[in-house]
């Protein structure tokens, strides 16, 4: 029986009411629920474009165009789930530090609760609390980073929080397990040859998209199910590890990457695994024509709870 469900265009036509992602019913409740959907309009971490603080109400404009079965999943989400658009996280323009500790204090409730939070940013900086809180509960987590960048360095003007740096400072917590972790779709100019070994040293398995295009889709799959394991993963994607000429409203672009319909595949490519968390980070509105990044940050949140919903049907057929 699942309580919380969008509500459908019999009820009421899309292009009407109060915009929630997917048309979500907008609560706090802890009760009977499966996911939370919430924002993330955190953008003081960035290095280049700023913005990302909008991302959260770009993404649920246009996700009122999303219906409830996923086809290519063979799942409807709302026959096995339950869940809300718990509104945006508390954040403090301006000061990362108390707004890591807000978004950590208030996700924490909710995975203690055994709820699956799905993240909308925001900028990249964001997942190292939201990381803080799912650990609290379930100790290290694996992680399944999508991005154009590693997001491993160390220091940004001898500050240690910004958009670059939050899997290092995960991996230093102890709230990541490395050894389990992947990296996919870097590339881009980058500042010596050894870029990428800073993630290799920290223990994580970098794929860039010259290495992933050699392999292919399939293989890639195979190799992220061998590296994560049984163990609990979180999905952390950043719209930038997409083209730029599909996924152009974003902060720090990146030429030579995923189409749209390559993305959504490789999510659905994580079927079954053990997942915790979820986010998207990083749609700048400013810079999206016709709402294109938004709406496939949409269809990238849509395709997590498609994820969640497919486990919740598989164990019921056990
Ligand atoms: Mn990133
Ligand atoms: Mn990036």
């Amino acid at each position: 029986m699942t309580e919380f469900k969008p509500i459908t265009p019999q009820q009421q036509p899309k292009f009407a009411g109060i915009k929630t992602f997917m048309r979500l019913p907008h609560s706090q409740t802890i009760q009977g629920i499966d996911f939370v959907v919430a924002g993330v309009p955190w953008d003081g971490a960035t290095s280049y474009r700023t913005g990302q603080r909008l991302g959260p109400d770009a993404i649920r404009k246009i996700s009122v165009t999303l219906r409830p079965y996923n086809l290519a999943l063979d799942v409807d989400i709302f026959e096995h789930c339950s869940g809300i658009d718990y509104g945006d996280l508390p954040v403090i323009a301006g000061y990362i530090e108390d707004t890591y500790a807000k978004i950590e204090a208030e996700l924490c409730p909710l995975v203690e609760a055994g709820i699956i939070p799905v993240l909308m940013g925001g900028d990249h900086s964001i997942t190292l609390p939201e990381l803080r809180a799912v650990a609290k509960t379930h100790g290290p987590v694996a992680l399944i980073h999508f991005d154009s960048h590693t997001d491993t360095n160390d220091q940004y003007f001898g500050k240690p929080y910004y958009h670059g740096s939050p899997f290092r400072r995960a991996v230093e917590e102890d709230i990541l397990l490395a050894e389990n972790s992947i990296q996919i779709g870097m590339r881009g100019s980058v500042y010596s040859k050894a870029a990428y070994a800073d993630s290799t040293a920290l223990g994580f398995k970098v794929i860039t998209m010259s290495a992933l295009r050699e392999v292919g889709p399939r293989k890639l799959m195979e190799i992220v199910r061998k590296r994560v394991g049984p163990h609990k993963v979180f999905v952390t994607f950043d719209i930038d590890v997409v083209d730029p000429a599909f996924a152009p409203g974003t902060g720090t672009p990146e030429v030579g990457g995923f189409t749209s319909a390559e993305a959504v595949d490789l999510v659905r490519g994580l079927r079954g695994l053990n997942f915790v968390g979820f986010d998207v980070v990083e749609v700048l509105p400013d810079k999206d024509p016709a709402e294109i990044t938004a709406l496939l940050a949409a269809n990238i949140v849509y395709e997590f709870l498609s994820l969640i919903a497919l486990n919740k049907k598989s164990k019921k057929n056990v």
